[in-house]
C-alpha cells in the first residue's frame, strides 16, 4: 500500500471557530497512530475532514483512491430497529461480502455474539460502541481511523481492541486513533501527534519519544507549553 492519505495546510472555521489551524499531516501504514489533544482541540474536525464528511474551509485533502477506509465515529452509525445480527448482515453486503472467518474474528473481538439478537437501539453505550467498530472493521480496510473508539469500552474489550490495532497495523495497515487521554494508549502507540486549540503541537514517532512514562509526560507538556 503505497497510497498517501493526507491534509495539506488544512483550516476549517465554524463561524468564530477556528477548529483546525493551518495543519499538515500524512497517514502511514503499518504504524498506530494516535491523535491525542483535549476536548475541543480539532480531533474530530480533523478526521471528518481526512474521510470527506467536513468539507475544509482552506487547504487541501489527498485521499487514496482505495476505498477500502473503515471508520468509526463518536455518535454510532447503524440501524436501531434492526438487531445486531441483522445490522451484520446489511453491512455485510455492503462491504462486498467479506471472508466469513474475518467477520468471525471481528465479532470475537468485540464479543458480540452475546448480543446478536438484541435490537441495536437498545444496545448499552459499550455494545453500541463495539458493534459500531466491528461494523467499520468489516471490510478490513487499509486505512482505519476511529475517533474516540476507548470511550465507552470495558477493560477486556478495550484491551482486546487495544491488542487487535497493534496486530492489524504490523499487518501493513493504517490505523489512526484519537482519544483525549493517551493513558491507554501509551502502550500500544507506535506515533503520537498532539492537537491544542486545532494545532498541531506535537509530532513524533515512538523511538523519538522512547517510554511509556515519557510519552505521558511529553503530551502533557505539549500542551501545558502551547
Ligand atoms: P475534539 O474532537 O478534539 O474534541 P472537535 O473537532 O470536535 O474537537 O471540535 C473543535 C472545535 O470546533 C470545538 O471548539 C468545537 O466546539 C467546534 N466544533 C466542532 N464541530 C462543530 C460544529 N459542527 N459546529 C460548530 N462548532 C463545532
Ligand atoms: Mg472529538
Amino acid at each position: 500500500m503505497t497510497e498517501r492519505f493526507a491534509v495539506e495546510n488544512l483550516t476549517k472555521d465554524y463561524g468564530p471557530v477556528v477548529a483546525v489551524d493551518g495543519v499538515d499531516l500524512s497517514i502511514e501504514p503499518g504504524v498506530v497512530h494516535c491523535l491525542a489533544g483535549p476536548n475541543g482541540s480539532g480531533k474530530s474536525t480533523l478526521l471528518g475532514v481526512l474521510l470527506g464528511l467536513v468539507r475544509p474551509t482552506e487547504g487541501r485533502v489527498v485521499r487514496p483512491a482505495s476505498d477500502r477506509i473503515g471508520a468509526s465515529f463518536q455518535e454510532p452509525a447503524f440501524y436501531d430497529d434492526l438487531t445486531v445480527r441483522e445490522n451484520l448482515d446489511v453491512f455485510r453486503a455492503l462491504a462486498g461480502d467479506p471472508d466469513i472467518e474475518w467477520v468471525k474474528e471481528v465479532v470475537e473481538v468485540f464479543k458480540l455474539s452475546r448480543v446478536f439478537h438484541r435490537r441495536a437501539g437498545e444496545l448499552s453505550g459499550g455494545y453500541s460502541k463495539q458493534l459500531d467498530l466491528t461494523l467499520g472493521l468489516l471490510k478490513s480496510p487499509d486505512f482505519l481511523l476511529l475517533d474516540e473508539p476507548l470511550a465507552d469500552l470495558d477493560d477486556v474489550t478495550r484491551e482486546s481492541l487495544l491488542e487487535f490495532l497493534e496486530g492489524y497495523a504490523a499487518e501493513g495497515n493504517a490505523v489512526v486513533v484519537s482519544s483525549h487521554r493517551i493513558d491507554a494508549l501509551a502502550p500500544v502507540l507506535d506515533r503520537l501527534t498532539v492537537m491544542h486549540e486545532g494545532e498541531i503541537v506535537l509530532d513524533g514517532r515512538r523511538e523519538e519519544i522512547d517510554g511509556t512514562e515519557t510519552i505521558r509526560r511529553v503530551y502533557r507538556e505539549a500542551i501545558a507549553e502551547s
